[in-house]
């Protein structure tokens, strides 16, 4: 088995699942992912999972399924809530074109 980053495989390519009325179909869609719903087949397939914040596997309990650790999931919340703030605070590009 070969193990590869979370960010590598999203990049590339994400899962969509289908429903036809009879069952359920997956397939492999290229270019348009987000992680979370890759994250979250992930977990579904195999329960194991790719931390969301350092990216490494863990295996999924039924309290930890996002982050491997209290830490990375502290730190990941904390880094999206500055995130939020900062972009209420001044709206449009961020480093784009430089004003004087
Ligand atoms: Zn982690």
């Amino acid at each position: 088995m070969s193990v590869i980053g979370a960010r590598d495989f999203t990049d590339a390519v994400s899962l969509a699942v289908t429903y036809d009325g009879k069952q359920f179909q997956v397939a492999p869609k290229w270019g348009i992912s987000t992680l979370p719903e890759t994250l979250e087949w992930l977990l579904w397939a195999d329960r194991l999972g790719f931390c969301a914040e350092c990216e490494k596997l863990f295996e999924v309990t039924s309290y930890r399924w996002k982050y491997c650790t209290d830490e990375c999931a502290k730190r990941a919340t904390d880094r999206k809530w500055r995130q939020e703030y900062r972009s209420k605070l001044k709206k449009g590009p961020a480093k784009k074109g430089r004003r004087k």
